[in-house]
């Protein structure tokens, strides 16, 4: 049995991991659990059904109320998280917490020398050098759990990556593909949480929506693959059936296919390196809509340039993205700006950063900072 500490157990992916839990008795134990704390009641139905020896909420009174509720310890505040993270017992975490807040859990993880499933892309895109080279320095495994780096990671198992010559992430193009940057002025936050074909949480939907996401993901994959982003193509595949792609030496192209539903992702990163049958619905080939691929409009969704830009530059540039991204997004989804003030704020606040190394959580911290506070002097 593995051993699982799951971190935001109470969101999209969280809840997901604990139907591949349940769906695939005597594979795993849940020993802990660890959440922000919105959703307080779900958490504590949680931790009566799963009973973890260890078990953190990030919001010192959610955690308190939680406590009382269920009669047992729920440690509080980021350190709880880095607690879970650690937990002797653990032989995996999966991290799917969202935002920069899932960096310090990471790490904390790893330097226990835990294996990591990796949901939370926002720490790989503000510091994916300090965590591969920190995993490498411990000797654990980071495992995709995103569904297009998870297809790149399958497509490459049993290959040498000098085999390799680029990557095609494919994106579904969100809700307002095909759009004008005239008609993007004016959708409402309501139309950019309808995402077609995936459901996830707000803050990676709203990504998705301005091709954010699908640029976090260049950047992710560059950082846990070590392959350029000039060497990361991006292409708009409306039926998501087609997870990514890899291009190898010789021109040939091996494409990654199933249905879109991430308990396939979660299940191939927990359940590593087995593969056992998945009882999830699958994809009827005969039946299939047909494959379309297109290139994505850079004059409607600017974040996927601003993205190559940060990643190219690397250093700090990618962090800033990425919290100034979390600021906007949420002024978006509560009205206080319109949908292409996003890249707007971005572009604003990325020129006027001074770029500097990152080599520590605390650097990081600074990054991540200097982002937040550029986006919020933008809003204001
Ligand atoms: P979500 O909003 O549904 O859930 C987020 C989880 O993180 C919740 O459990 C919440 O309590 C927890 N959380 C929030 N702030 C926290 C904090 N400060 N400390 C501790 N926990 C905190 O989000 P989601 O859609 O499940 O996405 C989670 C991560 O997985 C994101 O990084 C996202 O980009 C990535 N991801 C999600 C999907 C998907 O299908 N949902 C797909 C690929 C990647
Ligand atoms: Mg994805």
């Amino acid at each position: 049995m593995k051993r699982l500490v799951i971190l935001g157990s109470t969101g999209s992916i969280g809840l997901q991991a604990l139907e591949v839990v349940e769906a695939l008795p005597g594979e795993f134990q849940v020993v802990g659990l660890a959440s922000g704390g919105a959703r307080e009641d779900l958490f504590a139905a949680q931790l009566e059904r799963w009973r973890p020896s260890v078990a953190a909420l990030t919001l010192p009174d959610a955690a308190r109320r939680a406590a009382r509720a269920v009669g047992r310890e729920v440690l509080p505040g980021p350190e709880g998280l880095e607690t879970a993270a650690s937990w002797p017992e653990a032989d995996l975490v999966l991290n799917a917490v969202v935002g920069f807040a899932g960096l310090s859990p990471t790490l904390a993880a790893i330097a226990a020398g835990k294996d990591v499933a990796m949901a939370n892309k926002e720490a790989l895109v503000a510091a994916g050098p300090l965590v591969t080279a920190s995993a490498r320095a411990k000797g654990v495994t980071l495992l995709p759990v995103d569904s297009e780096p998870s297809a790149v990671y399958q497509l490459m198992v049993g290959r040498s990556w000098s085999e390799l010559d680029r990557i095609v992430l494919t994106a579904s193009g969100g809700p307002f593909y095909g759009r004008t940057p005239a008609d993007l002025e004016t959708v409402t936050p309501e139309e950019a949480l309808h995402h077609p074909t995936w459901r996830m949480g707000p803050k990676i939907t709203v990504d998705s929506a301005t091709l954010m996401n699908k640029g976090f993901e260049v950047i992710e994959a560059s950082r846990l693959f070590e392959v350029p982003v000039e060497r990361i193509e991006v292409l708009v595949h409306r039926q998501s059936l087609i997870h990514s792609m890899v291009v190898l030496t010789d021109g040939v192209v091996l494409a990654h296919v199933g249905p879109p539903d991430m308990r396939y992702p979660i299940q191939y990163a927990l359940t590593h390196p087995r593969r056992p049958p998945a009882p999830w619905p699958r994809l009827e080939l005969g039946t299939a809509p047909a494959l379309t691929l297109a290139r994505p409009d850079p004059g409607a969704f600017p974040c996927l340039r601003l993205a190559y830009e940060a990643g190219r530059a690397g250093g700090s540039l990618p962090a800033v993205l990425s919290a100034a991204d979390e600021v906007l997004v949420e002024a978006f989804l509560g009205g206080r700006i319109g949908f292409l003030d996003i890249p707007r704020g971005l572009e604003r606040v990325l020129s006027g950063h001074r770029a500097f190394e990152i080599t520590a959580l605390e650097d990081a911290r600074r990054a991540d900072a200097e982002g937040r506070e550029a986006a919020r002097a933008f809003l204001a």
